[in-house]
C-alpha cells in the first residue's frame, strides 16, 4: 500500500498559516517527496518524517515554494543527518542548474562542499514514462509561468498512480495527462477564476466529470479557498493529512 503524507498545502504565501508544497508518498519501493517549498524542513520535523527515507525529490516547477527549500534540506542532509543514503533530485531541464544557483544565492553554496552521499540531478523528459531510484514518473507540461518551466507529472512507484497538477491554470489537454490516475493532487488557489496560471474552484467544477481520475484532492489552497474549504464539494489537503491507496 502507498501512503501519501501532505507536508505542506499553501499558496505561496502560507495562506491560512499553512505550509508551502511539499507531499510525501511512501510506496513498497521507496518514498518520494514531491516539491519542497521553503518551509519543507519545519513540516517533516513537525510531522516526525526522517529526511534519510526520502530517495528522491521530484520538483515540479521553478518558483521559490515549490522548490526554496531545497538548499537547507540538502544541508541538513548533509550536516544534521549524516546521511550516506543516494538522493536524487529530478525535475524540470535547467533543474542542476537553477538548484545550485538558489543555493548560492541563498548563501549555501553546494559546489564547495564534499557531499558523503550521491547526490544525482536528473532532467524529465516529456516523451513517455521514465524511472528514476524507485518511481516512474510521466511528465506534462502545465499552464504556468514558462520561466518556471512547470510541469506536472503522474508518478507510481509500483502500485497506486499519483497525478500532481504542480501549479497550473486551466488547459484543454489536463484531463488527458492525468487520466487513469488513482489519486489526482490537484492545485486551486481561487475560488473563482482569477488569473490564467493558477486554477479555481470554479474552473475545476466545471472540468470535474472530463477528469477520469479516482479521487481528487485540492491542494495549494489560497486564503478564499482555506476560508471555505468546509462548505464546498471537494476534499481539500491540509498539512499533515495521511492517505492510504
Ligand atoms: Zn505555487
Ligand atoms: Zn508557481
Amino acid at each position: 500500500m502507498d501512503e501519501v503524507i501532505f507536508v505542506g498545502t499553501s499558496d505561496a504565501f502560507g495562506s491560512g498559516g499553512r505550509r508551502q508544497s511539499a507531499i510525501l508518498v511512501r510506496g513498497p519501493r521507496g518514498s518520494i517527496l514531491m516539491d519542497c517549498g521553503a518551509t519543507t524542513n519545519t513540516g517533516l520535523a513537525d510531522l516526525g518524517i526522517d529526511r534519510n527515507e526520502i530517495d528522491l525529490i521530484l520538483i515540479s516547477h521553478f518558483h521559490s515554494d515549490h522548490f526554496g527549500g531545497l538548499p537547507l534540506f540538502l544541508l541538513a542532509a548533509l550536516y544534521q543527518d549524516q546521511r550516506r543514503h543516494p538522493l536524487a533530485i529530478v525535475g524540470p531541464p535547467e533543474i542542476e542548474e537553477r538548484v545550485r544557483g538558489l543555493a548560492r544565492a541563498m548563501g549555501h553554496d553546494l559546489d564547495s562542499r564534499q557531499w558523503p552521499f550521491p547526490l544525482s540531478f536528473h532532467e524529465v523528459g516529456l516523451a513517455g514514462e521514465q524511472e528514476f531510484g524507485p518511481a516512474q514518473v510521466r511528465a506534462f507540461q502545465t499552464q504556468h509561468q514558462a520561466d518556471a518551466r512547470p510541469h506536472g507529472y503522474q508518478v507510481s512507484l509500483g502500485g497506486p498512480t499519483i497525478a500532481y497538477s504542480g501549479d497550473t491554470g486551466w488547459f484543454d489537454a489536463l484531463p488527458e495527462r492525468v487520466a487513469g490516475a488513482d489519486l489526482f493532487v490537484c492545485e486551486c488557489t481561487f475560488l473563482n477564476r482569477a488569473l490564467d496560471f493558477h486554477l479555481s474552484l470554479d474552473e475545476i467544477s466545471e472540468h470535474r466529470a472530463t477528469m477520469d481520475v479516482g479521487r481528487l484532492i485540492l491542494t495549494h489552497l489560497g486564503s478564499e479557498m482555506v476560508a471555505q474549504r468546509e462548505e464546498i464539494d471537494f476534499e481539500t489537503a491540509d498539512d499533515g493529512l495521511r492517505l492510504g491507496l
